[in-house]
């Protein structure tokens, strides 16, 4: 798929695409952090950086949380319940994410829009 993408990529398609930035213009959270991840995969950082900050910034919390996910999975048969103590950083995840929205949206902080366009 990954492959796929890339060659149609190179002719201007996308297999892969963002819905609410084909219908806005805006760009959302998640614009970029595919390619963050694929040139994480690559070992090239940087690049990942520029894709997508916030994913990752956020990518090592979320492989905690899906590790002690599978953990809790295999260990006791289902998944972990909510805590409490939880819901103060889904939160500030969450608020985080509204703000990186907004801002990679303003035309000062462009910076933070993916850096290769979508
Ligand atoms: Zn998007």
């Amino acid at each position: 798929m990954w492959v796929l993408n890339r060659a149609l990529a190179t002719r201007g398609y996308r297999l892969i695409f963002c819905v609410f930035h084909a219908l806005t213009g805006l760009y959302c959270p998640g614009c970029g952090a595919g390619r963050a991840l694929s040139a994480l995969l690559r070992l090239a950082p940087r690049e990942a950086f520029g894709y997508n900050q916030l994913f990752v910034v956020t990518l090592p919390f979320l492989v905690i949380a899906l590790a002690r996910a599978v953990y809790f999975y295999i260990r006791y048969g289902k998944a972990p319940k909510p805590h409490k103590r939880d819901f103060p950083a889904a939160i500030a995840i969450a608020a985080a994410a509204v703000l990186f929205t907004v801002m990679r949206n303003i035309p000062a902080l462009a910076f933070l829009a993916p850096s290769a366009g979508i």
